[in-house]
């Protein structure tokens, strides 16, 4: 049976096959996956084989995994460990951020941005809370849209809240699997519940198995979409970690920069202090947006090589 993971507590698994149909899995023994052997390879949105082990019970063995189309790591602060894998097979990954109560930074929309590049995965940036926002706060996001849709990505303005937005945004999920990120306290659990009708379930689940109501679970889990689609909520990640990004690296997962770092005169250019920057040369011609470079060069100071 070909089934896909919803959920992972590291010793079992929560799994549907292509029909629906739900069944705790587990693996008996060790699984090698890409010549690695591992206790824990398996994360949520991978698709897995399995085998009934007790129809009555409906757990199943899972006996392999199928290749992942893309996936995102925790970054493993030893090198030499393998990297935890949060979640795999996404279209897309969402980051939910506010302009008040509390104000997320551009400083971690920019590292969630540029690790959602690295992984080659689209990324939305939702801005939730609008209902609290003031004239200065809708002219901060106004900047932001035109700033990061210039760029290329979706930017929305939603108030789970009074329900702005929520059409449209329930559009760009419709049919896609969407990993949901951002610091806690923006109102991804209240969108979640407001909008997943078997969020209801995964409070049971919890409380059952640790004999009181623990909402803060620091697995990842995957839900359905009414009508097409999955999300997958990341709780106790409260930033994707920047993966083993070098300094030289650092500007190709700018998309703005990448378009014109190939006609900077050093080809090892890091755009901070060197001649013929094409890279400085766009921020001037204001091509590139100045609190973009800012951001670039605040992430370039923080990137420490001895760790590479
Ligand atoms: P999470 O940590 O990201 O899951 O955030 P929560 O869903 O727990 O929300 C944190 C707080 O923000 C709660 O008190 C929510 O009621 C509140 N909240 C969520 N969405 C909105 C919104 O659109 N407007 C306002 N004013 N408060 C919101
Ligand atoms: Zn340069």
């Amino acid at each position: 049976m070909k089934a896909r993971v919803y959920k992972s507590t590291g010793s079992w698994y929560v799994l549907k096959n292509e029909s629906g149909a739900q069944f705790n899995g587990r693996i008996k023994g060790v699984l090698k996956i890409d010549g690695i052997t591992s206790t824990n390879p398996i994360a949520v949105g991978d698709w897995v084989d399995a085998e009934p082990e007790n129809e009555l019970e409906q757990t199943v063995t899972i006996t392999g995994i199928h290749d992942r189309e893309n996936y995102i790591a925790r970054t493993s602060p030893h090198k030499k460990v393998q990297h935890h894998i949060i979640a795999s097979n996404l279209d897309q990954a969402l980051v939910f951020a506010t302009l008040r109560e509390p104000r997320t930074s551009q400083g971690f929309i920019d590292r969630f941005l540029i690790t959602a590049e690295a992984y080659h995965i689209p990324a939305i940036i939702v801005f939730n809370k609008a209902d609290l926002y003031r004239e200065k706060e809708l002219e901060k996001y106004a900047e932001y849209e035109d700033m990061y849709s210039s760029i290329g990505y979706r930017v929305a303005l939603i108030s789970v809240k009074d329900g702005r937005g929520i059409a449209e945004l329930k559009d760009m999920l419709h049919d896609k699997t969407t990993l949901i990120s951002g610091h806690s306290g923006v109102g991804k659990s209240t969108f979640i519940n407001a909008v997943f009708p078997d969020m209801a379930l995964r409070t049971q689940e919890v409380s059952g198995w640790s004999g009181k109501g623990m909402h803060t679970t620091t697995f990842a889990e995957m839900f359905d979409l009414p009508g097409g689609g999955r999300i997958i909520d990341t709780p106790g990640i409260r930033e994707l970690g920047l993966v083993n990004i070098t300094k030289q690296e650092l500007s190709h997962y700018f998309p703005e920069m990448r378009a014109v770092i190939n006609e900077c005169q050093f080809n090892n250019c890091l755009h901070m202090n060197e001649p013929g920057c094409a890279v400085k040369q766009a921020v001037n011609d204001g091509k590139i947006h100045i609190d973009r470079y800012v951001s670039y060069c605040t992430i370039l100071d923080s990137i420490d090589e001895k760790n590479y």
